[in-house]
C-alpha cells in the first residue's frame, strides 16, 4: 500500500483567502461595499488574544475591515449585550463573532442568540443551526466547512461515503454531520460512549476526528485508502522538555494506512480562518 497523500490546508486556505480577497474587490468595484468583521474578546485568555490577533490580520489582508473590542474579564452579560445589540445595528458591520470561552458570568448561548443570525459568521446561532439541520441556506461553522473543502480536494465527489465523525460538539462534531449529509455522505457519528470505536472508524471511507485526544486513533483503526481529516490540536512535551502539535491521529501509522490525510499543524487550522472570512464576504453580500 502506497503512503497517503498529505493534504496541504495551508496551500488550500491561502487559495480560498484569495479567492475572498477577490469577491471582496468586487463588492467594492460593484457596491461600493466593504465588508466588516467585529471579533469581540472578553478577558486575557493567551490562546484566544491569538486566535483574535490572526483573525484580524486575515481580515486585513482579504481587504476587508477588522474591528476588534477588546473588554475586561470582568465585563457584565449586559454590557457585552449591549455592544452585540450595537453592532448588531451598525450598516458597516457584516459579521460577528464573540471568542469564545467566555468568563463564568456571561452565559454563551444568551450571548450566541443575541447576534443577528445574518451576522453570525460563526454559525452558531440556533436559526443557522436549524436552517443547516434542515438543509436550508445557513452560515455554517467554519471549522467543519474547512474539513468538507479539504475532503472534496482529495474526492470531488462525496456522494455515497460512509463517513464516520467522531465527537458530537456543537461546534465541530454535529455541523460536521449535518455538512456531510448534505453531501451525501452516509453518516455515523461517534462520542465518548460508542462501543467498539476501531470496528466503526474501520468502516469509514471519510473519517473526521474531532476529539482532542492527542494521536488516540491508531493506523489500525483506519479503512485502507480511507480520507482522513484530523480537526484535533494538542501540544504533547516529550521527556526532553521540547514540545510539539499532535492531533488526535497517530500521523505515522495513518499515514501507512489512510489514502489521504490532514497534517497537525497545516491540516484543518488554516482552513478555519479561511472560511471564516468566506462567512463574511457572504454575509457582507447578502446584506
Ligand atoms: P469537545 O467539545 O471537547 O468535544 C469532544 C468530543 O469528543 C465530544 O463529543 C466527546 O464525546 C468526544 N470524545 C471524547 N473522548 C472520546 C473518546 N475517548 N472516544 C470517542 N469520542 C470521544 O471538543 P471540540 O470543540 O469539538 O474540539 C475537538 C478538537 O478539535 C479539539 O482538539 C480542539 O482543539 C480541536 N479544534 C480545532 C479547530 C481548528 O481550527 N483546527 C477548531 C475547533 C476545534 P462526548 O460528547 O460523549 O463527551
Amino acid at each position: 500500500m502506497p503512503r497517503a497523500a498529505i493534504i496541504d490546508g495551508k496551500a488550500i486556505a491561502e487559495a480560498l483567502r484569495r479567492e475572498v480577497a477577490r469577491g471582496v474587490a468586487r463588492l467594492k468595484r460593484e457596491r461600493d461595499l466593504t465588508p466588516g468583521l467585529a471579533v469581540v474578546l472578553v478577558g486575557e485568555d493567551p490562546a484566544s488574544q491569538v486566535y483574535v490577533r490572526n483573525k484580524a490580520a486575515a481580515t486585513q489582508q482579504a481587504g476587508m475591515i477588522s474591528l476588534e473590542y477588546k473588554l475586561p474579564a470582568d465585563t457584565s452579560e449586559a454590557a457585552l449585550l449591549a455592544l452585540i445589540g450595537e453592532l448588531n445595528r451598525r450598516a458597516d458591520v457584516h459579521g460577528i463573532l464573540v471568542q469564545l470561552p467566555l468568563p463564568k458570568q456571561i452565559d454563551a448561548a444568551k450571548v450566541i442568540e443575541a447576534i443577528d443570525p445574518a451576522k453570525d459568521v460563526d454559525g452558531f446561532h440556533p436559526i443557522n443551526v436549524g436552517r443547516l439541520a434542515s438543509g436550508g441556506k445557513a452560515l455554517a461553522p467554519c471549522t467543519p466547512t474547512g474539513c468538507v473543502i479539504l475532503a472534496k480536494s482529495v474526492q470531488r465527489d462525496l456522494t455515497g461515503l460512509e463517513a464516520v465523525v467522531i465527537g458530537r460538539s456543537n461546534i465541530v462534531g454535529k455541523p460536521m454531520a449535518q455538512l456531510l449529509l448534505g453531501e451525501n455522505c452516509t453518516v455515523t457519528i461517534a462520542h465518548s460512549r460508542t462501543r467498539d470505536l476501531p470496528a466503526v472508524t474501520r468502516r469509514a471511507d471519510l473519517l473526521v476526528a474531532a476529539v482532542g485526544k492527542a494521536e488516540m486513533i491508531r493506523g489500525h483503526w483506519l479503512k485502507p485508502g480511507a480520507i482522513v481529516i484530523d480537526v484535533g490540536i494538542q501540544r504533547l512535551i516529550a521527556p526532553d522538555g521540547k514540545s510539539r502539535l499532535v492531533g488526535d491521529v497517530t500521523f505515522t501509522e495513518a499515514v501507512e494506512v489512510a489514502g489521504a490525510i490532514t497534517p497537525v499543524p497545516g491540516g484543518v487550522g488554516p482552513m478555519t480562518i479561511a472560511c471564516l472570512l468566506e462567512n463574511t464576504l457572504r454575509a457582507a453580500a447578502s446584506a
